[in-house]
């Protein structure tokens, strides 16, 4: 990992989670400033702003006190829980309150963990990128909403000079992983190991947490970093036209 300190000030926003966790540890060790803000309280090593993303009052005042200028935005309810309004609750509304209070506070970045389930359309997905179209009939709330919250944070990119970038993973493992482990575990204690789906040929995306951090923190650095200028022989080839 590289050691770049940056002078950004970054709140990590659901940074008590298991992925917002590791993305605060790793701003703490290459020596950025860090806070964390959380409905859930677990840590005490960083400044930490208890609050509800949905609540604009409590996100611009932990902005305004940490100075925050670069949000890493990875709050949401997991992905099991089987509650439509919840999701769209806190993951859309809740994401245009954080673009609200980011703008209304001169807030220079945000970086927003989406979801690799957002072009999910229950076909197997395989060599895709990003110019996939997100299918018109979602597969359930959960990916439904951060399709959404992912599109509003997309389209804030510009308002008031705010830098935004969504980044979609896929699966992630690791320590602290509350989700993937204790469902595969749940299945081993009730036995249910004997069922299989599909033809043993299933492919699924599982990507390291800490990798996964890194590249949030990859995301929020590269945002303002401007492109490297093209090599002297390709401007040779193609030389610069002042007609129009
Ligand atoms: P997590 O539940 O461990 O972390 C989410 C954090 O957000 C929690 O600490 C929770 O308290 C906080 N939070 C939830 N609602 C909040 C609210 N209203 N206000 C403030 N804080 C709130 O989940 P995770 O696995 O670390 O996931 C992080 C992000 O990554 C999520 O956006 C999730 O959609 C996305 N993601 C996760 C996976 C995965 O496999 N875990 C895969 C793809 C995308």
């Amino acid at each position: 990992m590289t050691s770049r300190k940056t002078q950004d000030v970054y709140m990590v926003i659901g940074g008590n989670g298991f992925l917002g966790r590791h993305i605060v540890q790793q701003l703490q060790e290459r020596g950025d400033i860090v806070s964390a803000f959380d409905i859930v309280a677990r840590y005490d090593d960083v400044p930490f702003y208890p609050g509800d993303i949905t609540d604009q009052s409590s996100v611009e005042s932990a902005i305004r006190r940490s100075g925050t200028t670069c949000i890493i935005h990875t709050a949401s309810p997991h992905a099991s829980l089987n509650k439509p309004d919840v999701f769209h609750k806190v993951n859309v509304e809740g994401t245009r309150t954080i673009i609200a209070a980011a703008v209304a506070t001169g807030v220079r970045k945000l970086v927003f963990t989406s979801s690799a389930g957002v072009v999910f359309n229950g076909t197997d997905n395989i060599d895709i990128d990003e110019r996939v179209p997100i299918p018109e009939v979602p597969m359930d709330a959960y990916n439904d909403t951060k399709a959404k919250a992912e599109a509003l944070v997309l389209e804030a990119n510009g308002k008031g000079g705010l830098l935004t970038v969504a980044l979609r993973p896929a699966g992630i493992f690791g320590p602290g992983d509350r989700q993937a482990m204790t469902g595969f575990y749940q299945v081993y204690e009730g036995g249910k190991t004997h069922f299989q789906v599909g033809d043993n040929t299933n492919m699924f995306d599982w990507t390291y947490v800490g990798n996964v951090a890194y590249a949030h923190l990859l995301a929020a650095d590269k945002l303002d970093t401007p492109p490297p200028a093209p090599p002297i022989s390709s401007l040779e080839k193609e030389p610069l036209s002042f007609d129009d």
